[in-house]
């Protein structure tokens, strides 16, 4: 048997910088837990575990009784033999651990990163737009599928017209949608990507319909030209590999942090050509940094991550404040 890490445990909270408003509701703060491995030399690894139990993880008081129950002590067989039900888990002792062997090895080179920004939800977006002079990215995100469809597409037509030229659009609309109003919303953003007035390029959409119309996703991705990412449908690499089967023609998003480990998601991926786009789920830098390493490889080309450009460690001012 290899010798055993020492592990410490931290549960967080931070509130998110702005409220965030999808079709699951309202989310306001986000909360987890940091683990630190220490191994027989003495070295240390962190790692961080980000549930988002509406994609089906665990949640964060079964995230905490399993990092209580192992008394300050794991094995490197018990991380690899973590199960499914503990993705989030997985993914924190995964990285951990595999940050251990990126100590030794830095020589791999990466492909540089472009990020998106998120636009406020809503009419917001335009009030928003008004205010800043410029954006912090060439990619944004506007999340759809909260109002009526009219009220909605009458707003992303202002949207269209107060983004800067060349910004690239990304819509999201977390399953929100019926099968009716998805084909009316891309029906419109086909007409949008056909006009040559515009020089604003819709990139795709997300989740036009719940996870159990996987069938009318399919459907919608073989009639209309826009390209369609699968979000809610591909939280785990169990998951990955039967749309991966089934020949999903769009694009896989994927959040690395609640995926489990993420060496298995990286040897997947070597094997696997998809149209990957790498995804936060509001995490602190720990994570951040370890699925930013995967996107570096694996990130669709010219593509932005799904990740803000930067962030100050949301974990600081807490910090700060608990030594005051
Ligand atoms: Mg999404």
């Amino acid at each position: 048997m290899s010798a055993p890490y020492q592990v410490q445990f931290q549960p967080y909270q931070f509130p998110l910088t702005f409220p965030l408003v999808t079709a699951h509701g309202h989310w306001t703060h986000r909360q987890g837990i940091i683990i630190q491995l220490t191994n027989d030399q003495g070295q240390t690894s962190s790692g961080e575990i980000a549930p988002l139990p509406w994609f089906g993880t665990e949640t964060l008081a079964q995230a905490t009784e399993f990092c209580q129950q192992l008394n300050g002590w794991i094995t490197p067989e018990k991380i690899q033999d973590l199960g499914d039900y503990l993705p989030c888990c997985q993914f924190a002792f995964g990285s951990a651990e595999w940050g251990f062997a990126d100590q030794a090895d830095q020589t791999d080179k990466f492909q540089d990163l472009n990020y998106c920004q998120l636009l406020p939800t809503g009419k917001t977006a335009l009030d928003y737009l008004e205010k800043v002079p410029t954006l912090s990215c060439q990619t944004v995100k506007w999340k759809i599928g909260v109002q009526k469809v009219p009220t909605e597409q009458a707003w992303f037509l202002q949207l269209l017209a107060k983004l800067p030229p060349n910004t690239h659009l990304r819509l999201d609309a977390n399953g929100g949608l019926n099968l009716t109003e998805a084909k009316q919303w891309l029906a419109l953003l086909d007409r949008q990507r056909q006009d040559s007035q515009t020089t604003i390029h819709i990139e795709y959409l997300e989740h036009p319909l719940p996870l159990h119309q996987l069938s009318d996703l399919f459907s919608l991705a073989q009639t209309f030209q826009t390209q369609i990412a699968l979000d809610e449908s591909v939280a785990s690499v169990a998951q990955l590999q039967s749309l991966y089967d089934q020949q999903w023609p769009g694009i896989y998003i994927l959040k690395g942090a609640i995926m489990g480990d993420p060496r298995r998601l990286h040897h997947w991926l070597t094997t696997h050509p998809i149209k990957a786009i790498f995804s936060s789920v509001f995490e602190t830098a720990i994570a951040r940094q370890q699925v930013l390493k995967l996107a570096q490889r694996w990130n669709l080309p010219y593509y932005a991550v799904g990740f803000s450009p930067s962030i100050t460690n949301p974990l600081e001012p807490i910090k700060k404040a608990t030594k005051n």
